[in-house]
């Protein structure tokens, strides 16, 4: 049966639309979106409803990105910094048929498209835009969208970190349900301004940073990308639109530090400093990444702010998230988030069920409080399939319908905690079964460490051994030995790495969330 053609009253997002975005508000380049209807005629027109879209760039992408869901397509998401082979792969592997390019991106893209034989679409510069202004839009012209609710929104690719990334479907409605969880939860209001510094083609910078503020048609600051002067510019300059919620990774905080120790030295801008974020920030959260103890203290110390870290993955949304009111405990990820089931099984196979919790309560068998297993998600916000692999989709999902995540977790003192990926961050070595993730969260506490990751080194009498892949603060050095010597006072034996290989800087995914991939099998060769 053809598609019929929607109206504007007819798609779900028009009603996220009721917010502002303004790109890079303070610099250069600047300029406001677009008036919704004037933006979306442009691909409307080309009658391309039938198309999936693809796009590059902050603002552009999100106007392309409710024009291709007006158009009844689905948005696959790319990202500029994406190198050219994988962005031909996410463009082949989802089976794309039309590129839309940002401006600044048309020289890669056009070459690209020509070569995979498919029509690209670039957008005009974002500063002759006009304004994405939808604050009157009534909700009553949201209409009934029953029959576009199981209809895939977006293809959106992981991250890559444990194999070639997947595309994973979600529906308008597991879209909606991520963010209508997060936006109980974390009690956005139109009030709100969040500064916008991540990448647009993962959830974390898609659902958490842009459809949540829209949704209740709040303000969203974009930058192009992350710096770490300007984003201490924004959180701390007194011109309007005066941002009250950040997100991001790790890494992004530990950057932030690293900018804030370097250059905000002398005491009256420290205090200026905590006054602004204290008084002025009501949310600051950490995700995608496991967050690192040090990270969490320093950045309270400089904020007055407790991070709160939340978990999600690309297949499921955000997940278990520490309260917004209430005490977050440090390294823990909190509870189910409404609507979102957990459980953890100490073996899939067999499904023994050792813990078993929503939003309101937890179960757990007696004795089994603290026993570590995979967690296993189900609810609304789950995604359908991964685009193309129905035997990788049948295989991650559990006979009655859990996902399964992939990574380790334990239910202790009252909420869960991520210990790593069941694949990829528990090492085995000697029979012992290590979290690579403690052994890194324990390594960062060392004064010289600036960043680590640590893996599993093939070795043939202990199976695996600890190895640590480390950055050290600019003019240090360190020998396996001096490391041992500081482990011993700090970390349980066997944990302790027997292998220490020093770089220059870590490299990172996209998402600065994990060393890439690219580099760990390097390591993985070199080190054997
Ligand atoms: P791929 O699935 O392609 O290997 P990926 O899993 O890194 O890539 P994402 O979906 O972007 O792709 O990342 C989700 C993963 O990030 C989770 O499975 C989990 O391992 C990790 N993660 C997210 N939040 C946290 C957190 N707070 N603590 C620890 N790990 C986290
Ligand atoms: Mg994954």
């Amino acid at each position: 049966m053809p598609l019929r053609r929607p109206s504007l009253q007819d798609v779900p997002v028009m009603f996220w639309a009721r917010g502002l975005i303004l790109a890079d508000a303070r610099g250069s380049d600047c300029g406001r979106a677009p008036a919704f209807g004037d933006k979306l005629a442009i691909i409307d027109n080309s009658g391309s409803h039938s198309y999936k879209q693809l796009y590059c760039s902050s603002l552009g992408l999100a106007v392309a990105q409710w024009a291709a869901w007006m158009s009844g397509a689905m948005a696959v998401p790319l990202y500029r910094k994406h190198p050219e082979s994988e962005m031909e792969y996410i463009i082949s592997d989802s089976q794309s048929s039309l590129l839309v390019a940002g401006h600044l991106y048309a020289e890669t893209l056009e070459p690209l498209a020509q070569r995979l034989g498919l029509p690209c679409l670039t957008l005009p510069p974002t500063s002759n835009l006009g304004t994405l202004d939808g604050a009157d839009t009534q909700e009553s012209e949201t209409g009934d969208f029953t029959d576009w609710a199981d209809r895939p929104a977006m293809i959106i690719y992981t991250s890559g970190t444990t194999g070639r990334p997947k595309g994973v479907l979600h529906t308008h409605s597991s879209i909606q349900a991520m963010v209508q969880c997060l936006v109980s939860e974390w009690a956005w209001s139109r009030d709100d301004v969040i500064l916008h510094t991540l990448p647009l083609h993962h959830v974390h910078g898609i659902v958490n940073k842009l459809l949540c503020p829209l949704w209740v048609g709040a303000t969203c600051v974009m930058l192009p990308e992350f710096h770490p002067q300007k984003v201490w510019e924004m959180l701390l300059s007194s011109e309007a639109p005066l941002v009250n919620v950040f997100m991001a990774v790790p890494t992004i905080y530990s950057k932030l530090i690293q900018y804030y120790d370097q250059h905000f030295t002398q005491p009256h801008v420290k205090d200026f400093v905590k006054a602004v974020c204290k008084e002025r920030i009501r949310l600051m959260v950490s995700g995608s990444a496991a967050l690192p103890l040090p990270t969490l203290q320093r950045w309270e110390e400089i904020t007055g702010h407790t991070l709160l870290e939340r978990y999600g993955m690309t297949e499921i949304g955000m997940a278990l998230s520490n309260p917004l009111k209430g005490p977050r405990i440090p390294g823990a990820v909190g509870l189910p988030l409404p609507g979102v089931e957990v459980q953890i099984v100490m073996s899939t196979t067999t499904n023994t069920t050792i813990v078993e919790g929503n939003h309101r309560e937890t179960q757990v068998r007696q004795g089994l409080e603290g026993k570590e297993g995979e967690l296993l998600v189900r609810g609304p916000s789950v995604f359908q399939e991964y685009w193309n692999k129905p035997q990788e989709t049948r295989e991650s999902f559990s006979d009655d319908g859990w996902f399964k995540t992939g990574d380790t977790a334990v239910y202790k003192d009252g909420v869960y905690w991520i210990k790593g990926r069941s694949s990829v961050d528990i090492i085995k070595s000697g029979g012992y079964k290590i979290s690579a993730l403690e052994v890194e969260r324990h390594l960062l506490a060392h004064p010289e460490i600036i960043d680590v990751a640590v893996i599993g080194a093939p070795d043939a009498t202990w199976g695996q051994k600890v190895t640590a892949v480390v950055q050290l603060k600019k003019g240090q050095s360190m020998t396996l030995p001096e490391l041992k010597t500081w482990a011993r006072e700090h970390m349980v034996p066997y944990t302790i790495p027997t292998g220490l290989v020093l770089v220059e800087e870590m490299p990172r995914n996209q998402m600065e969330t994990y060393p890439s991939t690219v580099l760990a099998e390097g390591r993985q060769k070199s080190l054997t």
